[in-house]
């Protein structure tokens, strides 16, 4: 049977020139602790400093300004409640929006319970958060804005430039999380106005666990969640993870050689997909039509349960995702998709396909010919149509 991979917006596959790299740093006399003074760890203070160089030129950062982590969530965490805590005297006021990823959404309420006044922004039935209602939020107490790039759910892309120009007018620091979009779009620190901003190595077949927080220079923020070494210039502490900091560096390396022709590959494919799944009865995009990342399709399918769907394609070889991986398995729909406006039993008729670099367009049409006979025979199965 073919099996195909369409759950890249989940995790992706190890780039096979990745797992090399890492190997590199797992054998031989490869192992040394960058903080030692003997030859050992001089060698790999080297190559990390040359990763680090690598991987700040990417986004248009200076190599001080990149601190290595353990993925997404931890960037988010250390951003926003660094950010948060540092500020405090000058006042307690975030801004973020209803459709961020649980690694922003739960650690800002989290600063909510310990006395934050948090502001949580609506978006329209795109998902898009407004500029206006960015700007009409902000309060001389405002320390912090943190809004995504890019929605892991229905793959809108959020006006940050914007938000960032109007943060850096009121001098509030601004965060974005940009785990979905690198490689797929344009990631530029100054173009974007950010302070800080996260990746995640598993998003762009870098290996699980890594990750890197940008921190602008002269930005007013300190490390407030790890204590320990003076690693990562007192940013994070704890013996560096070097082969995942040399995976994630190689990740980055190759996604910004591959960026503009992988993007406009895929692209093709995802309007291909789009143009089949919505020529069914019933079925609708969700998500913005044109700002929207150039390998995401998301879609709402009346009448049909997303999990009955996944499993239907699981049985033809093809592994899809509903709602976000965090929280499938509950019952409860995607609040990206409640905030969208989407009624809660139509919320959880939903499907995402998310292409990666070995999907080809025989995939896409193997997917649209299987696919419509699944719909036809969950919908004679189901109780919610009539
Ligand atoms: C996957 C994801 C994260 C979390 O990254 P991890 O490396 O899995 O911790 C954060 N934000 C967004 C938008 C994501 O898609």
């Amino acid at each position: 049977m073919r099996s195909i991979y369409f759950d890249h917006s989940g995790t992706t596959p190890v780039h096979p020139e990745v797992a090399e790299e890492m190997y590199r740093y797992l054998t031989g006399d490869n192992f040394g602790n960058p903080s030692s003074v003997h030859h050992y760890g001089l060698q790999i203070r080297k190559v990390v400093t040359e990763a680090r160089e690598k991987a700040a030129q990417a986004i248009g950062a200076g190599a001080g300004e990149v601190v290595f982590t353990s993925g997404g969530t931890e960037s988010d965490n250390m951003a926003i409640h660094g950010a948060a805590y540092t500020n405090r005297k000058r006042g307690n006021h975030i801004i973020t929006s209803a459709v961020e990823h649980h690694a922003v959404l739960n650690t800002v309420k989290a600063l909510g319970k310990e006395g934050f006044d948090i502001t949580v922004l609506p978006v329209d039935q795109y998902g898009m958060v407004s500029v206006d209602d960015v700007a009409a939020a902000i309060t001389d107490k405002t320390i912090l804005i943190t809004i995504m790039h890019a929605n892991n759910e229905v793959g809108t892309i959020m006006p940050v430039a914007e938000i960032g120009k109007l943060a850096r007018e009121r001098n509030i620091i601004f965060h974005v999380d940009a785990v979905q979009s690198f490689g797929k779009i344009p990631v530029n620190v100054d173009d974007l106005g950010v302070n800080l901003l996260s990746l995640s190595g598993h998003k762009i077949y870098g290996p699980k666990g890594t990750g890197l927080l940008y921190i602008r220079k002269r930005t007013n923020w300190r490390q407030t969640l790890f204590h320990g070494g003076a690693q990562e210039r007192l940013r994070r502490a704890g013996t560096e993870n070097i082969p995942g900091i040399m995976g994630l560096a190689k990740a980055i390396e190759l996604a910004m050689e591959n960026r503009e022709t992988e993007s406009a590959r895929l692209r093709v494919l995802r309007d291909k997909l789009i143009r089949g799944l919505t020529g069914i009865e019933d079925v609708r995009l969700t998500g913005h039509p044109d700002k929207r990342l150039p390998n995401h399709a998301s879609f709402l399918f009346k009448y049909i349960e997303g999990e009955s769907m996944l499993l239907s394609l699981d049985m033809k070889g093809i592994a899809a995702s509903t709602g976000s991986a965090c929280t499938s398995g509950s019952l409860e729909p995607s609040h990206v998709l409640l905030a969208m406006g989407v009624p809660h039993e139509e919320a959880h008729g939903s499907l995402r396909i998310t292409l990666g670099k070995d999907n080809t367009e025989e995939d896409v049409d193997y997917f649209l010919q299987v696919m419509k006979p699944i719909v036809e025979k969950l919908r004679d199965m189901s109780p919610l149509k009539d």
